[in-house]
C-alpha cells in the first residue's frame, strides 16, 4: 500500500475499468478481435499492468513500438504474441528470435535482411507485412500511383520468413470531413483489394488489421481479423472536441494528482513565477503545487487559465509553470491549506478535470499528454498499490 500522505505527485490508474472499455470497443467492431496497443509504457499507464488487465478482458494479441518494450512484456511473463510495430535494427535479430516476437516488415529491403537471417539460422522469422496505403511512414507502398504488389508477394514467398499477417494504418480516420473520409475509405478499398489479389495468387494473407482508435470509432466493423486500439481502452480519445460517428461510453482510467506545498497571501501588484507574466490585482491568495513540466505538465499550459481542483474548487494555474512547481490562484477559498490534494486529471468531489483540457492548452492531443507524464510521477493502482 502506498501512503498518499507521503506522495508529491502521482497518477492513479484504475486498471479495473479497462474491461469495461474493452467491452465498449467490442460493441463497435463485431467479430473483429482486439490487439492491445501497449507501446510507450501504454501511453504512460504502465505496459505490464495494462497488458495483464487486457488479457483478463479477453485480449490475446499485443503490439508495442520497439524491441525493448516487447522484452519488458516477456520478462513479466506475458506469453501471447507481441507485434513490434516499428523498426528493429538487424543487429538485434537474435533478440527478436529469442523473444519469439512478430516483427513488422517495414520495407522490402528490410524483409530481405530478415529473410537472410532466418535462412542463415535455419528458421522462419515471424512477421506481419506493413502495407503503406497512404500514411507514407513505414511499409511497402500499395497506394494509388504506386502498388508494389510483386514485392509484397515476394515477401510472402521468402523461405526465411513466416508471414502471419498484413496490416496498414490510417492518417485521418479521426476526421469526418469529406476529403478525409474519402481518403480513409480509399485506404480500406486498397487494403481489401491487396488482400484479394494475394489470395488470387494462392497466398494466404494471414491476420488482417487496419483500425486504430479512430478507425474503430468512425468505421466500426470492417470485417478485419484484428483492430489496434490504444487510447480507447484507457477510456479517452485524442481530443474530446473532435466529432465521432459512434457514441461509446468510455471511462477514463487515469487520474493525476499533486499536493499543495503552501498557501500565502500575495500583495497587490506582485507578479507570479518566472518571466513575471501574471500580475496580482489586489491581494491574492496563491497556492504552490508540487508539480511542474519535469513531471510532464506542459509549460504551454502556463497562464492560460488551466483549472485544477482542490477540495472541489476549480482554481486556475497562474504564471509560468516551472520545472517542479506551479502556482494556482485560490483567492476566496480559505479552506485550502498546505497538504491538500490538487487534481489535474480526474474526479475531485463534484468536479471532473479532463486530460483534454491540458492537451487543448498545450496545443496537442491526449496521446502526447498522457505518454509525456514522466517516470518521477509515482503510478498507483485503484487500490493505492504501487503499479508496475
Ligand atoms: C499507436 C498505433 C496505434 C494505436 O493508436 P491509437 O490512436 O492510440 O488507437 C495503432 N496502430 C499503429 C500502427 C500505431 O502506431
Amino acid at each position: 500500500m502506498i501512503e498518499i500522505d507521503k506522495q508529491r505527485t502521482w497518477a492513479q490508474i484504475h486498471y479495473d475499468r479497462i474491461a469495461h472499455n474493452v467491452k465498449e470497443v467490442q460493441k463497435l467492431i463485431g467479430n473483429t478481435k482486439i490487439m492491445g496497443i501497449v507501446k510507450a509504457n501504454a501511453y504512460g499507464h504502465g505496459a505490464v499492468r495494462c497488458t495483464q488487465e487486457l488479457k483478463k478482458a479477453g485480449v490475446d494479441y499485443f503490439a508495442v513500438a520497439c524491441l525493448s518494450e516487447a522484452q519488458q512484456l516477456r520478462q513479466a511473463g506475458i506469453e501471447d504474441p507481441i507485434l513490434i510495430l516499428g523498426y528493429t535494427a538487424p543487429a538485434c535479430f537474435d533478440e527478436l528470435a529469442q523473444g519469439h516476437f512478430v516483427q513488422s516488415v517495414v520495407s522490402y529491403d528490410y524483409a530481405k535482411k530478415l529473410n537472410a537471417y532466418g535462412l542463415a539460422h535455419n528458421m522462419k522469422m515471424s512477421v506481419h507485412v506493413k502495407a503503406d496505403t497512404g500514411m507514407n511512414r513505414t511499409g511497402i507502398l500499395y497506394e494509388d500511383g504506386q502498388k508494389d504488389f510483386e514485392q509484397i508477394c515476394e515477401v510472402y514467398w521468402m523461405k526465411g520468413l513466416d508471414v502471419q499477417g498484413i496490416f496498414s494504418h490510417f492518417p485521418v480516420s479521426d476526421d469526418l470531413g469529406c476529403d478525409s473520409k474519402a481518403f480513409t475509405e480509399n485506404q480500406i478499398r486498397l487494403f481489401n483489394e491487396l488482400v484479394d489479389r494475394l489470395k488470387a495468387q494462392g497466398i494466404e494473407p494471414g491476420l488482417r488489421h487496419i483500425q486504430n482508435s479512430y478507425g474503430i470509432l468512425n468505421y466500426k466493423d470492417l470485417g478485419m481479423d484484428y483492430c489496434r486500439p490504444g487510447l480507447l481502452y484507457m477510456g479517452v480519445t485524442s481530443d474530446d472536441t473532435i466529432e465521432i460517428e459512434s457514441n461509446p461510453d468510455f471511462i477514463p482510467i487515469l487520474e493525476w494528482k499533486t499536493k499543495v506545498s503552501l498557501v500565502k497571501d500575495v500583495p497587490d501588484g506582485a507578479t507570479i513565477s518566472y518571466g513575471r507574466h501574471y500580475t496580482c490585482h489586489g491581494t491574492r491568495r496563491i497556492a504552490s503545487l508540487a508539480i511542474g513540466y519535469a513531471d510532464g505538465l506542459s509549460r504551454m499550459c502556463s497562464n492560460q487559465g488551466l483549472n485544477v481542483s482542490i477540495r472541489g474548487h476549480l482554481v486556475p494555474i497562474v504564471g509560468n509553470i516551472c520545472m517542479d512547481q506551479c502556482m494556482v490562484d485560490v483567492t476566496g477559498f480559505d479552506d485550502i491549506v498546505e497538504g491538500d490534494v490538487a487534481t489535474l486529471v480526474g474526479k475531485d468531489g463534484d468536479q471532473i478535470c479532463k486530460v483534454d483540457e491540458i492537451s487543448r492548452l498545450a496545443k496537442t492531443i491526449n496521446n502526447e499528454t498522457l505518454s509525456a507524464i514522466t517516470s518521477r510521477v509515482v503510478r498507483i493502482d485503484q487500490n493505492n498499490e504501487l503499479a508496475k
